[in-house]
């Protein structure tokens, strides 16, 4: 990335940031010398994180983790909430509706509520990751477009409500990005093709495609802005 966003020696931690989305994001601070720790949910999955990568174990179901990791940090500058699943097809089942709620958006706020008292001292940001489903239905995924839908309001009312520490909290909202998370759609033909006509710029997007707006947001070129939601979807909330 050509573009310096001022963020060298930042200390940043990416929750989910051993695949896709998050492990673009994670890659793209550390070209900007910004020192990176990233979480993934399993073992298998920190092992095959990016070797250079500080990766660690951390399930956001579990509050008393999610507290214990961010004890370990002596300065935090940046949080990025990336962490989610998606269980296509099975969400009408209360039990799976709760659990991915309970990652998307409990876990996020896990997060946001112990990253606060750090994030205050350096007058730090969080970004969360919302998603299209924040502003449309989803039959197939009930529990998903509930959780992003929740992720937006959450971003917007910890804006407020963290503004008086200093701390900006925003979002991004990613269009179709090609991970393993969207790995059955992107595998669908009639699926995929449905979503490249609809998508202005009539491409899959990549994580290093939603990683700048995330540098932007954590920069201080973005010192004004909290609370915002920025789609980063090549046109499709619009088309
Ligand atoms: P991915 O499957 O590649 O990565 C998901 C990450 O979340 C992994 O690091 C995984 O370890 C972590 N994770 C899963 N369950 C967890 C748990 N219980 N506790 C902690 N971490 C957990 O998916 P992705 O496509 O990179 O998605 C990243 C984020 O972007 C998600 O919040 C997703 O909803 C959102 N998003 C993705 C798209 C897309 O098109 N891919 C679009 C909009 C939003």
């Amino acid at each position: 990335m050509a573009i310096d966003f001022g963020l060298d020696e930042k200390s940043v931690l990416v929750v989910g940031g051993t695949s896709g989305i998050g492990a673009g994001i994670a890659a793209a601070f550390a070209e900007q010398r910004a020192r990176v720790v990233v979480t993934g949910a399993t073992v298998r999955e920190v092992e095959a994180a990016d070797s250079s990568a500080d990766a660690r174990m951390l399930d956001v179901r579990d509050g008393g983790a999610v507290e214990r990791l961010i004890a370990g940090f002596d300065k935090l500058d940046v949080v990025i909430n990336c962490a989610g699943i998606i269980r296509r097809g099975a969400e009408h089942d209360p039990a799976a509706f709760a659990e991915v709620v309970d990652i998307n958006l409990n876990g996020s706020m896990r997060v946001c509520a112990s990253a606060r008292p750090l994030l205050r001292q350096s007058r730090g940001c969080i970004v969360n990751t919302a998603s299209m489903l924040s502003y449309f239905g989803g039959g197939l995924v009930p529990g998903y477009s509930a959780s992003k839908g929740g992720v937006m309001q959450l971003t917007k009312s910890l804006a407020i409500a963290y503004a008086e520490d200093g701390i900006r909290v925003n979002a991004v909202a990613p269009g179709w990005i090609a991970t393993p998370l969207t790995q059955a759609l992107q595998d669908d033909e009639g699926r995929s093709r449905q979503i490249l006509d609809r998508t202005p710029l009539r491409r899959w997007g990549t994580p290093a495609d939603v990683a700048a707006p995330v540098l932007f947001l954590a920069s201080d070129a973005a010192r004004f802005i909290t609370g915002a939601i920025l789609p980063v979807d090549g046109g499709y909330l619009v088309a």
